[in-house]
Formats: structure tokens, C-alpha cells, sequence
């Protein structure tokens, strides 16, 4: 019996761990059944029951028309109760962008080699040139201090050169006369200017996200396209795109903007157009915008387009200097220049062909918001934030180094190494994040699921990063002024978390909500089956879409055990992985077919309160996250050509993606609404205990070494990166302080031995450099290196002060005398 009972776990094990067909498993019943009987003996009557019994089920099961009748039509009936409608605005949501990665991830099955196939993203020689040329020269342009503070904006001459150069058309295809850039080109413009200002960075990201730019190439008609994209390339027009009225936030959909459909007067002749009203706010170059993309409501209660009378979400291109339209004012986001304020009409008319798409279009607004949202969103927040990250592994690195505290470079003092470790990590993390999801975008992606991730945790980790920055700067970080390069990023941490859907929100609701029924293989054929399709084709697709989901939830559960026991020592990895990444690549594989399981589970338990519970789905969310987060990781080493000296980056943050992604799972487990039922989950997920923990101490500290020391692996962590050459610049001063004070260390070992053995005693008043001088301890040369590095040892570690008034009065004077002089010219 012993023999057979280790059989039946054995079968079970097998054929699911390989996802058998249902005939499979009725030959193996079959064949079990039949040993059993002959072992046992039942008798001929007990036999002939039970051969009945599993002749009639194994015929249920296998045959496609009696399992439907039998079956799964019950269950669709049921399913069709249960699940909740879905608004026209939720389903185009659901439906908006495609899946990728996220997918696999999903599957509990990640396909490795699949991934690693896919071509490292690269740039073009143009492109490549673009950012060594015009670039690196705005980059040189632009000084925050004076941008934040003194005009609270960019100087006339940065915003002419951002027009001339084309830089608000990056996306616009060529043959609108845009720069026609790949995902991976905006992306790494945008990355080089943020790590410069923020203000500039955001004034050219706005008009190549989701905006009238986007919109046109997607959906404006030829004559639109003719008329506005060679315009916006060449900044002629500085587009705008408001949707967020104070009533609607999170919940774009809502708004209460409107615009009935009416005849009326436009340039002398009786047009169809529509009278519109709203009252938008937070608007992103709205005070300067010369286009205005507006979203509003469209109802035609006179039915002059057709029967409908409410159209929907309608997207409209309106030159702001309509009459009637109130735009100018800005708002004052925390300190940042860019401009950014409310605007509003009440019952201005325009022709229904500003209508993005045309008349035909109407309504149809939402749709085309989401279809471009993914691309959007994949680049504009996650590549901001990692340039943010670049700066502070790179500025804050250089600081720790030249600031010394104790007698020691504070750098080397364990408790600000492990916030320096933390930041260098993340850093690489988020820039292996950004390139994967950019190199998505130009393999015509539209990565639903995947930009929300990025956009998430990108802006999360940057606001993690700049904190441990502000820590480790300390007082140098708050007294804001010229000499101040991180309390600007440190202000701007929190628009990044609530723009283009804030964070919580991201988390909570689309992370998790939107793949589980994008990503997940069956679900969504499922919904289509009970929802959209009717009679014997919903019952035909619903069936199979359920018996496959069955087997998947088998598969997973069997692959999650086996993984957990066995240390994840079967779970696939690549073909030829780096032996030194290899298990990492196991445990994702491990994790995939946990969070699989766990999702099908979660989502059978609590069906569609799921929705409501987004501490459970904020948590699910977590896992695919890190998943995605380390996938991209692991593939970046691969890409780069497994270069050893990064090992230390890459481990760090994916053992500490791991050890997330396990407390998110412990808290799903520990917080699963069925106790009973989030017992055998925990033995099946963790049935030798939690195996993961933080990254070692001594990995932070490799980690932190990179930050601190000059170098080819500190030069790839902030690649693309703009690094002023000049010394009056405060980066360009603090890098030259952090190369002079490394050079110069051999000197001060000199110096510090000389006090030591009491060769020389320091003198209030007198440098000891010059003493050392004064007694031949160091040479004329050593002299005037060390006299060079304390200089900018002081000039760096210097704050700003300011009269009472701040320099106000200054300053404006100084702008009435740029005024005068410019009317004068
Ligand atoms: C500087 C800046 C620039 C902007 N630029 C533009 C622009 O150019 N164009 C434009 O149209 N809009 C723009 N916005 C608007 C921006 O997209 C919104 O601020 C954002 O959508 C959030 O809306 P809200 O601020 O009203 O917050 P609310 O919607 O009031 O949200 C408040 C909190 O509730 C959370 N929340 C809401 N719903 C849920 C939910 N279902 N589950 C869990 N949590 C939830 C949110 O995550 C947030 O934490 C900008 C905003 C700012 C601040």
C-alpha cells in the first residue's frame, strides 16, 4: 500500500508539474485504479462500481460536449452572476497597450531565454550624437539655482534653444519634421537633462508624453497632422494636455468638463461645432501653452451626429488664444520652475474638426488616452527618476568622499556607507528598469502593466534614494542655494510619486488589478466568454479557456511545492546562465510560480472584492513587481557582457527584491480574508520556511565602494549622466574636489604620520599643509596639490546665506535692467 500511495504522489507531482491533458491523467487513474483493484482484490461487484464511477467522470471529463453540459456552462452561469459590469471606460482601460514580460512572469513560467534573446536596446549613431551635441550643450545652459529661484522658470534663451533644436519633438516622426527618436533616445535625453534640472527635464518631457503630440501621430487626421506635428516639432506651438479638473483626480474618468454639440458662427460661416465648458487644474505648461488638449465630455442632446446623446470622453485641440479660453496663471509646485497652473473656458465654441481624429472621433477620447498612456508612461517618470538616482550615486558618493567628519571621509563611516550602498544599488536597479522598459516600447510594445511598475517603483526608489542623500548631506542638503544640488530633487520627490497616476493608486488598483486580467494567460478569455460572446461559441471558449485554467493552477501549485522544497534547485533558468547569477534567475522562477498560484487563489477566494481589497492586491502587486524589477536586472548583466566588478550592484538588489517580494507574500498570507485555506497556501509557498534575507552588510559595503571610488564601474552606473566640466559649477567643483581629494590622500597620510610621530604640531590659525611645507614633510608640489584640494574641500562643503530679503530686490532689479536693456535692443 506503502509502494502505491508513493505512486499516486508521484503521478500527481509529475503530471502536473508538467501540466498534463486530462487524458493523460485518465490513463494514469486508469492504470492506478487498475493496479489497485487487482492488488486489493475489491471483489467483482466493488470493481465493477468503480470502473462505472470512473468511466462515467473520465467521460465527463474528456468529452468537450458533455463536460460543457455538465460542467462548465454551470460554472459560466455562475461566473456571468458574479462578475462584476464593467464600465465602457474600465473596459478600455483593461483593453489599452499590450503584455510582454509580464506576461511570463504570470504564467509561473517564465520563459528565460526568450528574454535574453531579445536585442540589447542601443541607440543610433544620430541619437548618440544628439545627446553628445545639443544636449550636453542645454545641459551646460541650464543653472538650477537660477532657474528655481531668481526667474522661476527657463531663461528666455533655454526655452529658444529647447524650440531650435527640436527637443519638444522627439517623438514626432521625421517626416513631420521631428527628430523621429526611439523610446530608448527620449528616454536617455530625458534621463541626461534631469540630472541637471528638473525644470528643464519636465519642460521637454511634457510634449513628448501623452499629449496633443502623441495623440496626432496616433489619431489626428492628415489634415491635423499636416497642420500641428510640424509646428510642435520646430516650437512653433508648445502643446499642453488637460485633463485633471479639481473634481477629478484619480478618477480621470469622472470629469465634469463638458461640451454640448450645437451649431454656431466660426469665421463668418454657420459650422457644426460644440459649446464647451470646464475648469481644469495642475495643467503641465498650461501658463505657456500655445495648444491646449483638452478632455471633456461631448453630449449632443439634439442628435446632430447621430442617436447617441452621450458621446463620452472627447479629446480637442484648442489654440489658447480662442476667445474665452483663461489660461496663464501658474501654480507653485514645490519650488520647481516648470510652469504648470489651471485653466478654464465656459461655453466657448470651437468647430467639431478640433476634435483629435475628427468628428468621428467624438467620444472616443478615453480610448485613445489609454492606448497612449503605456508608452508615455514607460518613459517619462522612470527615466526622470533615474537620473535623479544617477546624480545622487554620483554627487553624493563624491560628497561622502570629500566631507570628512570624525578624521575619516564620512563615506567610510558604516552608518552613512550603508545609505550610499543603498543608493548606488537601486541605482543600477532603476536604470536596468528603464532600459528594458524603454527597449519594450521600441519593440512596439505598449506595456500596460510594465509602465505601471516602472512608474511606481522608479519614483518610489528615487524617493528613497534622494532621503538617504538628504541623510547623508546633511545640513549642506537643507540650506537651499547655488551650492545646494539636492534640495531641489529632494522637493521634487513627491510630484513624480502623483503625476500620470499617483502612486498609491498605481499600486493598489493597476499593478495587480489590470495583470491579473492582462497578463494571466485565461482570465480575460474567461470575462470575454461570459461577458461579450453568447450561446455555444461563450460556452465553447469559456471551456476550454477554464480546463486550461484548472491545469494551470495544478501546475503552479505542484511547481511551487517542489520549488520550495528543493530550494528552487528545478526551477528553469536560461540555457547558459552566468554561473554567478544562475540561481537568481531560479528563484524568480520559483517566485513566478508562487505569485501564480497565489493570484488564482486570491482571485477564486475573494472574486471580485479582490478589487476592494488593495492591501491583498497591493501586495500581489509587490511580487510581480520585484519579479519584473530583477528580471531586467539579470538581463542588464547579461547585456553588458557579465562584467564582475557590477556583481556586488546586481546582488544586493536582487537579494533585496527577493526578500520584498517575500514579505509581500507573507503579508498576503498573513492577511488572506480564509484562514484555513492561507495555511496550506503558507505550506505550499514556504514549506521549509521563508527562505530569503536581506542583502549582507558586506555587499552594501562593495556597493558604496563603487560610489566612492573614481572608476569604470562608478562611470557605468551614471552613464548618460551629464557631468559639468567646469569648476564654477557646484557638481562640476564637487567632482573635481572628489578627484583632488583621492589624488591627494598619499599627501595627507604624510601629514597625519608627520602629527602622529610628532614631526609637526597643527597650529590654530595656520594650515597644516603649510606647516608640513614649512618643515620639508611634503614637497613644494605636494604643497600645492594639497593647498588646491583643501580649496575645494572648502568650496564645496560651503552652504549659502542671503541678505534678509533672500536677494529679492536683487534680483529684480537685475531682471528691470534685462527688461530695459532687451526693449532698448
Ligand atoms: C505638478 C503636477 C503636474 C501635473 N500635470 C498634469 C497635466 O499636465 N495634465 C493633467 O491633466 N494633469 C496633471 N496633473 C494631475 C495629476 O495627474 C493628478 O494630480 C493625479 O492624477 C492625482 O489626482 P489628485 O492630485 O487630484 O489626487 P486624488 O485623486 O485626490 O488622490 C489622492 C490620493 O488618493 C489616492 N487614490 C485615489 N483613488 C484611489 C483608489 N481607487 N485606490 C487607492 N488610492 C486611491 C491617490 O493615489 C492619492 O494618493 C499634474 C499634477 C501635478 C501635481
Amino acid at each position: 500500500m506503502g509502494w502505491f500511495i508513493a505512486g499516486v504522489f508521484t503521478v500527481i507531482l509529475v503530471l502536473g508539474y508538467f501540466a498534463a491533458p486530462i487524458a493523460l491523467w485518465t490513463i494514469a487513474v486508469a492504470l492506478l485504479g487498475y493496479y489497485l483493484s487487482v492488488s486489493a482484490d475489491f471483489g467483482f461487484v466493488t470493481n465493477v462500481v468503480l470502473a462505472s464511477v470512473f468511466v462515467a467522470v473520465a467521460l465527463v471529463l474528456n468529452v468537450p460536449p458533455l463536460r460543457r453540459a455538465l460542467i462548465s456552462n454551470r460554472i459560466l452561469a455562475i461566473y456571468r452572476r458574479i462578475l462584476p459590469d464593467m464600465s465602457q471606460t474600465e473596459k478600455e482601460a483593461i483593453d489599452a497597450g499590450t503584455v510582454w514580460w509580464d506576461a511570463d512572469l504570470f504564467s509561473g513560467k517564465p520563459d528565460w531565454d526568450k528574454l535574453l534573446a531579445t536585442p540589447e536596446p542601443r541607440l543610433s549613431a544620430e541619437e548618440q550624437a544628439f545627446l553628445d551635441g545639443p544636449v550636453e550643450e542645454l545641459c551646460a545652459m541650464l543653472n538650477d539655482w537660477e532657474i528655481t529661484h531668481e526667474r522661476q522658470d527657463l531663461p528666455p534663451r533655454v526655452w529658444q534653444f529647447i524650440k531650435d533644436k527640436g527637443f519638444l519633438g522627439m517623438i514626432i516622426p521625421k517626416a513631420y519634421g521631428g527628430l523621429g527618436f526611439s523610446a530608448l533616445a527620449h528616454s536617455a535625453v530625458v534621463m541626461k537633462l534631469s540630472t541637471r534640472s528638473s525644470t528643464a527635464a519636465i519642460s521637454v518631457m511634457v510634449p513628448n508624453s501623452l499629449g496633443p503630440g502623441e495623440l496626432l501621430v496616433h489619431y489626428g487626421t492628415e489634415q491635423q497632422k499636416n497642420h500641428y506635428l510640424p509646428r510642435l516639432a520646430k516650437g512653433l506651438e508648445v502643446p499642453c494636455f488637460a485633463l485633471t479638473s479639481p473634481e477629478a483626480g484619480s478618477d480621470a474618468a469622472a470629469i465634469p468638463d463638458f461640451g454640448i454639440v450645437c451649431k454656431g458662427t466660426w469665421q463668418g460661416r454657420e459650422v457644426l461645432g460644440m459649446r464647451v465648458t470646464w475648469d481644469k487644474r495642475y495643467i503641465t505648461l498650461g501658463p505657456v501653452a500655445t495648444l491646449l488638449g483638452l478632455a471633456f465630455k461631448l453630449y449632443d442632446p439634439d442628435k446632430l451626429l447621430g442617436s447617441q446623446t452621450d458621446l463620452g470622453i472627447t479629446c480637442a485641440l484648442v489654440p489658447t488664444n480662442t476667445p474665452g479660453v483663461n489660461i496663464g496663471r501658474r501654480h507653485l509646485p514645490l519650488n520647481q520652475a516648470f510652469q504648470n497652473g489651471p485653466n478654464s473656458g465656459k461655453d466657448v465654441f470651437m468647430p467639431l474638426d478640433w476634435i483629435i481624429g475628427g468628428p468621428e472621433y467624438a467620444g472616443k477620447g478615453w480610448m485613445m488616452l489609454m492606448g497612449c498612456l503605456a508608452a508615455g508612461r514607460a518613459i517619462s517618470l522612470p527615466t526622470s527618476s533615474v537620473g535623479g538616482a544617477k546624480a545622487l550615486t554620483r554627487f553624493t558618493g563624491a560628497y561622502a568622499r570629500v566631507r570628512s567628519q570624525f578624521k575619516t571621509p564620512i563615506g567610510k563611516l558604516e552608518g552613512v556607507e550603508e545609505a550610499l550602498g543603498r543608493i548606488a544599488a537601486q541605482c543600477y536597479m532603476m536604470d536596468a528598469t528603464r532600459v528594458m522598459t524603454a527597449g519594450a516600447v521600441d519593440l512596439g510594445e505598449k506595456p500596460a502593466v510594465l509602465s505601471a511598475i516602472a512608474k511606481y517603483h522608479m519614483t518610489e526608489r528615487a524617493r528613497d534614494c534622494v532621503n538617504d542623500g538628504m541623510d547623508i548631506l546633511g545640513g549642506k542638503g537643507i540650506c537651499l542655494g547655488p551650492n545646494n544640488w539636492i534640495g531641489r530633487g529632494y522637493q521634487l520627490s513627491p510630484i513624480g510619486i502623483t503625476v500620470e497616476g499617483a502612486n498609491i493608486l498605481t499600486r493598489t488598483l493597476i499593478i495587480f488589478g489590470q495583470g491579473a486580467i492582462r497578463c494571466h494567460p485565461y482570465v480575460l478569455r474567461e470575462m470575454r466568454a461570459a461577458k461579450e460572446l453568447q450561446g455555444g461559441e461563450a460556452a465553447r471558449e469559456f471551456d476550454d479557456a477554464f480546463t486550461s485554467h484548472i491545469g494551470h493552477v495544478i501546475r503552479n501549485a505542484i511547481r511551487t511545492l517542489v520549488y520550495g522544497l528543493t530550494n528552487s534547485a528545478f526551477a528553469p533558468t536560461p540555457a547558459n546562465p552566468a554561473p554567478e547569477t544562475k540561481h537568481y534567475y531560479r528563484h524568480v522562477s520559483r517566485l513566478s510560480a508562487a505569485f501564480a498560484f497565489l493570484a488564482d487563489v486570491s482571485m477564486l477566494a475573494m472574486g471580485g472584492a479582490l478589487k476592494r481589497k488593495e492591501k491583498i492586491s497591493g501586495r500581489l502587486g509587490d511580487v510581480l513587481s520585484m519579479m519584473y524589477l530583477v528580471s531586467a536586472t539579470l538581463k542588464r548583466y547579461e547585456d553588458q557582457g557579465r562584467i564582475r566588478e557590477d556583481l556586488p550592484l546586481v546582488g544586493w538588489a536582487v537579494r533585496d527584491a527577493f526578500y520584498r517580494a517575500q514579505q509581500a507574500i507573507d503579508g498576503v498570507l498573513s492577511n488572506f480574508p480564509v484562514k484555513a485555506l492561507a495555511t496550506v497556501l503558507r505550506w505550499t509557498v514556504f514549506p521549509r520556511g521563508m527562505p530569503f534575507r536581506p542583502p549582507l552588510d558586506s555587499r552594501n559595503r562593495d556597493c558604496a565602494q563603487i560610489a566612492l571610488q573614481p572608476g569604470a564601474a562608478r562611470d557605468r552606473l551614471t552613464a548618460g549622466m551629464y557631468v559639468p566640466k567646469n569648476e564654477a559649477d557646484i557638481t562640476g567643483k564637487l567632482e573635481a574636489a572628489f578627484l583632488a581629494t583621492i589624488a591627494c590622500e598619499p599627501v595627507d597620510e604624510k601629514l597625519r604620520k608627520a602629527v602622529k610621530k610628532g614631526k609637526i604640531t597643527p597650529r590654530p590659525g595656520t594650515e597644516l599643509g603649510q606647516i608640513a611645507r614649512e618643515h620639508n614633510i611634503i614637497t613644494a608640489d605636494e604643497y600645492t596639490q594639497w593647498a588646491r584640494k583643501e580649496a575645494l574641500r572648502k568650496s564645496v562643503i560651503k552652504v549659502d546665506d542671503f541678505p534678509q530679503d533672500y536677494g529679492r530686490a536683487e534680483i529684480i532689479a537685475a531682471q528691470e535692467e534685462d527688461t530695459v536693456k532687451m526693449k532698448a535692443a
